[in-house]
């Protein structure tokens, strides 16, 4: 059966129009490689809530945001006018950070991303806060720290592998008009790629992004991007959708078209194959949404945030390895972290409440879960 007609008979998917040939070509693609796709991660709240895979449901989370301006940015990109801050745990002060992570220890958080507003330059001012994060490393080894770093030189990607942070991540951007014009940003293209090869040269895992249709919507300078990440083979690479929400009415955004997003999917596989490729959570929803992630699992990510309903099964039917594991999505963090932490980190779930979610039979079809040990059934 082709994968068109896989897509085609699962019931959730059914009112998908997906681009024939770039399905065909995804097929292809896999059909002529020597090696199978391996298996895809989906970290989705709980399995009762996933039928609604979205935010609710998440109850406490694991991996809580903090930003150290509160929701204060001084960029206000286009896409973004500083609204991604607001929700995020405010900690202004080295020592509320102190006290804000003593809290998320109490609750049983595993760790933190720390980020915050940008000066003019695309730079968080975290120098300050420094000590405070080696105290926390100091007192909790194993509480995980991943920064947003936004640009930084080799002085300052040093100062944070030193402070004991974990994971460093930043957004690739690859065309100049969309760091002027949509980052308001004075600041070129080489300068996000010497950011990246600063981090490289630290100890930090390195966990870039890139934002597909950045530009108002279109796709520009993703492939530039890719070839910068491309060069420097970061830990894993996070792809994620411009969900343009916060726009303002005369800078508006188109939604990006999903087969374009797919065929970018296809080429980030076809340049990275050995290195884990992962879906964020933020897509626009829908079924736009849908048909990126169903393009996603054909194009052989490794892992993805809050899947679409459908897509799951479609992933155990084109007989990938599948995983399952709880997880939050803190403004798509902290599943990145755990996607790189590959091992022990999901909890235990029945993997049968998601295939009988999925109404069709699945029998003879292999599925693994991930248990509480990290073992494989
Ligand atoms: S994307 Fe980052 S730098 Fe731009 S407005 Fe949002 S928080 Fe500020």
């Amino acid at each position: 059966m082709s994968w068109r007609d896989i897509a085609e008979g699962i019931e959730a998917l059914e009112d998908l129009s997906l681009d024939g040939e770039l399905v065909a070509e995804l097929e292809r693609r896999q059909s002529n490689s020597s090696s199978p796709q391996g298996g895809i991660r989906f970290y989705t709240p709980s399995f009762k809530s996933y039928q609604t895979s979205e935010i609710h449901g998440c109850g406490r989370n694991a991996w809580p945001a903090v930003s150290i301006t509160g929701s204060d940015c001084k960029l206000q990109c286009d896409h973004c006018k500083a609204k991604i801050l607001a929700p995020m745990i405010p900690a202004r002060e080295p020592e509320a950070l102190w006290s804000v992570v003593q809290g998320l220890v109490a609750d049983g958080a595993q760790g933190m991303l720390l980020t915050g507003g940008s000066n003019h330059r695309n730079e968080v001012e975290y120098d300050p806060y420094y000590p405070v994060v080696r105290r926390i490393k100091d007192a909790w080894p194993s509480f995980k720290i991943a920064v947003h770093t936004a640009l930084v030189d080799a002085a300052a990607a040093q100062r944070m592998e030193q402070a004991g942070i974990d994971v460093a991540m930043m957004d690739v951007i690859g065309a100049q008009e969309t760091i002027t014009q949509v980052y308001h940003l004075k600041r070129s293209v080489e300068d996000f790629e010497r950011t990246l090869e600063a981090l490289m040269a630290t100890k930090m895992k390195v966990v870039p992004h890139i934002v597909i249709g950045l530009h108002y919507g279109l796709l520009l300078g993703e492939w530039r991007a890719l070839e910068m990440i491309r060069r420097h083979r970061p830990d894993a690479l996070v792809l994620v959708v411009v969900m343009p929400m916060y726009a303002p009415p005369k800078r508006p955004f188109a939604t990006p078209d999903p087969h374009a997003v797919g065929r970018f999917f296809l080429e980030a596989r076809a340049a990275l194959p050995d290195i884990p490729l992962l879906l964020g959570c933020a897509r626009p929803p829908g079924l736009t949404r849908t048909a990126i992630d169903a393009y996603a699992v054909m194009a052989g990510v490794n892992g993805m945030a809050h899947p679409s309903d459908g897509v799951v099964e479609l992933a155990v039917r084109l007989e990938r390895p599948v995983r399952v594991i709880s997880a939050c999505c803190s403004i798509a963090v902290g599943d990145e972290v755990m996607a790189i932490e590959s091992d022990d980190k999901g909890l235990a779930l029945d993997v049968q409440a998601i295939l009988k979610q999925q109404r069709r039979s699945l029998k003879g079809i292999r599925v693994v879960s991930e248990t509480a040990d990290g073992g494989g059934a």
